[in-house]
């Protein structure tokens, strides 16, 4: 049986449209049929080459942040069940190191890779995936909107919940959060009790951070930045920096309060920031960095969304055919939150 999705022939290249063959799922893997796929800035980032580019791992159907339901299950995956719904870990963990089995998956000390890098993922409308891959999905869940979960919003939950440990009190500064991520950290780390302040450097951004409980702050210039104006402090005492670049993070580790603590949370080349450990000592300091989420964290993250205690911002959804629109909005900064493929429109 062949299947019509988007492929990757060239780590930087163009995604083409064709024809090709539906895999079947080997012993612990289920066949998914995709109902949606999340698009962010990460799977531009994999498209790009960003995070592996072997050439013997094309073609590759991009997309992790897949929503969908159990079609078939190879030998050996008795955990799920045919019709069931599923969304993707994003990460190719092995399931049986010491961090996979006590919870911290996203440390496996094996890690495969990605999903949409190193195997296949949800820009086609079947994708097979390891068992150990799929974690529940409630079916009250919108697809569209589901696709922020395993990534856009389980991410913010792992930065407040087990990170930076976000309680009421905190001051709370975001830098880039009108994104994808960052529009739901607003979310999050309001529902952990703080106060937010919103760094964006796009001013049509601004009401949807107001709506998730931030205080919008316009970010071209930090030097102009003045937290006076969002709470009754200088400083903030966590500052979250999804814009990873040396002026951001110089200006989250000056804006710290005593005690302070920064979470970093990009992964690009090149970025190096001075940091004194007199300066980390006297203030006593905390640099975090915190990587994606575990598999019950995006249970947990599923839950808070089904419970409407967080709300799942997915400003553009997309045909197969418009998926290019998605990402040129993401290249050009002006997507809000996240944009989805859905293959039932
Ligand atoms: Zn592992």
């Amino acid at each position: 049986m062949k299947m019509t999705g988007y492929r990757l022939h060239l780590w930087g290249g163009e995604l083409q449209w064709e024809s090709f063959e539906l895999p079947d799922p080997q012993p612990d893997e289920a066949l998914i049929r995709v109902e949606a796929c999340g698009i962010g800035l990460t799977v531009l980032n994999c498209i790009r080459g960003d995070l592996a580019n072997d050439a013997a791992r094309l073609p590759r159907v991009p997309g992790h942040e897949i929503v969908g339901r159990v079609e078939r299950v190879g030998a050996g995956a008795q955990a799920l069940t045919v019709g069931q719904r599923v969304m993707a870990y994003f990460y190719l963990v092995c399931g049986h190191c010491p961090a996979c089995r006590s919870g911290n998956d996203s440390l496996c000390e094996n890690l495969a890779g990605w999903v949409g890098v190193h195997r296949d993922g949800g820009y086609a409308p079947f994708a097979v995936l390891p068992a150990r891959n799929l974690v529940p999905l409630p079916d009250s869940i919108p697809a569209a909107q589901a696709t922020a979960i395993p990534d856009a919003i389980a991410t913010p939950l792992h930065v407040c919940k087990t990170r930076a440990r976000v309680q009421a009190g905190d001051r709370v500064a975001v830098i880039g959060a009108g994104g994808g991520v960052g529009i739901h950290m607003v979310e999050m780390a309001r529902l952990f009790g703080a106060q937010v302040a919103g760094l964006e450097a796009s001013g049509s951004k601004f009401q949807a951070i107001t709506v998730m409980g931030g205080t919008p702050v316009l970010s071209r210039s930090f030097d102009e930045i003045d937290l006076r104006k969002v709470w009754d402090a200088p400083t903030a005492t966590v500052v979250i920096d999804l814009l990873g670049t040396r002026e951001s993070a110089t200006w989250g580790l000056k804006s710290l309060a005593l005690g302070g603590r920064f979470v970093a949370l990009t992964t690009f080349r090149d970025v190096d920031v001075p940091m004194s450990p007199r300066d980390l000592v006297l203030r006593e300091l905390t640099m975090l960095g915190s990587r994606y989420a575990s598999k019950a964290e995006l249970v947990e993250s599923a839950d808070l969304v089904a419970a409407g205690k967080i709300h799942p911002i997915v400003s553009q959804v997309v045909p197969p055919e418009k998926i290019g629109e998605v990402h040129d909005a993401l290249r050009n900064g002006t997507l809000l939150g996240r944009g989805a493929l859905d293959w039932n429109l």
